[in-house]
């Protein structure tokens, strides 16, 4: 049931609370007018880098920031959207500042969001090579491939419920809905109706290039690292970074204002891998989600919460809690307060997207590592 729900919500996380409102089918029209451009921004960091830093407010679906590389022949582009309309959008944008091709799409890891957009580049340049993480080949056709289903099945019910919510007025925990939730329903409609509409044509495109640990390219202005950091938000997280301008590109690793912890990471070493992560010293982060970043405040708390995440759960797996009994011995209000204050919207996400599935996630971890230890 609970596993159920996962699939609908947002394909990375694990709210239990969504699977009564998910079996009506209804019929989606998208109206490619809604994606306006005032979705996004395009930000200049420097001379010829650039981010398109999306505008949906923090909520339940996700559609990621884009950066764009330009070197001196080509460009890179470091992950594409929820929806080809979208990646067609951001591709417009690209052209409006140079006309070189694209030569290189980077996926910082497989969730869908980040991916779906990739067959407009492919159709654009027909040269560009895909990059990603060697996981990627498992993880985006195996974990993706479940999600996707259940997101395409349970994608209708969800955007009822959604709306049943807000013309209702009671948000998903029977509360009258804030101005903030509202905001953010509608734009999880919004994103799940693009997502829906396109379902029964994706193209998903595998990465043509497979980074272990390190990758280092050239574009005739900057050498530009691709990094493997360690197992975080997903066992294959890519950071970008770009020494000349000290900028690092962190995916998911680092979402804001709300972490992205959810079900396909690995909590017990987030924590570490964000460590190294810091240790980049960059002046310049750029999330996939939420605005550039110019010091490691966010990445220090973030921290804190993974290592506090840590602690707990494996206290409490030493005294051989279920994963039930965990979640009531594992407090992060003090992290809940810190990230969403008394925001009702923020801390339902934190629940769904930090508590729920990082327990889930960590009761996993340290169940396959008890069972691999008790074969040895
Ligand atoms: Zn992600």
């Amino acid at each position: 049931m609970e596993n159920n729900l996962s699939l609908i919500i947002l394909r990375f996380s694990n709210a239990k609370i969504f699977g009564v409102f998910l079996s009506i089918a209804m019929i989606f029209i998208l109206v490619v007018s809604n994606v306006s451009a005032a979705d996004f921004e395009v930000q200049k960091i420097t001379s010829d880098i650039y981010v398109v830093i999306r505008h949906e407010p923090p909520s339940l679906w996700f559609n990621p920031n884009t950066t764009f590389i330009i070197g001196k022949k080509d460009v890179i582009v470091i992950d594409s959207n929820i929806n080809s309309n979208y990646t067609r959008e951001v591709l417009a944008e690209l052209k409006k500042l140079t006309d070189k091709p694209v030569r290189y799409v980077i996926n910082t890891h497989w969730h869908e969001d980040h991916i779906i957009g990739n067959h407009v580049y492919k159709d654009a340049f027909p040269n560009v090579e895909f990059i990603g993480h060697r996981s990627t080949l498992k993880d985006l056709p195996e974990i993706g491939g479940a999600n996707r289903k259940g997101s395409i099945e349970n994608g209708a019910g969800f955007v009822k419920a959604l709306k049943k919510a807000i013309e209702t007025n009671k948000d998903f925990e029977g509360q009258p809905m804030t101005e903030e939730e509202k905001l953010g329903y509608a734009s999880d409609i919004k994103l799940v109706q693009s997502y829906l509409d396109e379902a029964p044509n994706f193209q998903i495109i595998l990465p043509t290039i497979l980074v272990d640990n390190k990758l280092e390219l050239n574009d005739g202005k900057r050498k530009i690292e691709i990094l493997f950091l360690g197992r975080a938000h997903t066992g294959g997280d890519l950071v970008v970074r770009l020494p000349k301008e000290n900028i690092v590109i962190s995916g998911d690793m680092t979402v804001y204002p709300i972490p992205l912890v959810g079900s396909t990471s690995y909590p017990l070493e987030y924590g570490a891998t964000l460590e190294n992560l810091r240790k980049l010293k960059a002046k310049t982060i750029i999330p996939s989600h939420g605005n550039v970043m110019h010091d490691d405040s966010y990445i220090r708390l973030m921290i804190r919460l993974l290592n506090s995440i840590k602690t707990q759960c494996e206290a409490s797996f030493q005294k051989g809690e279920t994963l039930e009994q965990m979640r009531k011995s594992v407090n992060l209000d003090e992290f809940k307060k810190i990230f969403a204050g008394d925001s009702q919207h923020k801390r339902f996400i934190f629940e769904n997207y930090v508590f729920l599935p990082a327990t889930a996630a960590a009761f996993k971890q340290l169940t396959e590592i008890k069972n691999k230890n008790s074969n040895k």
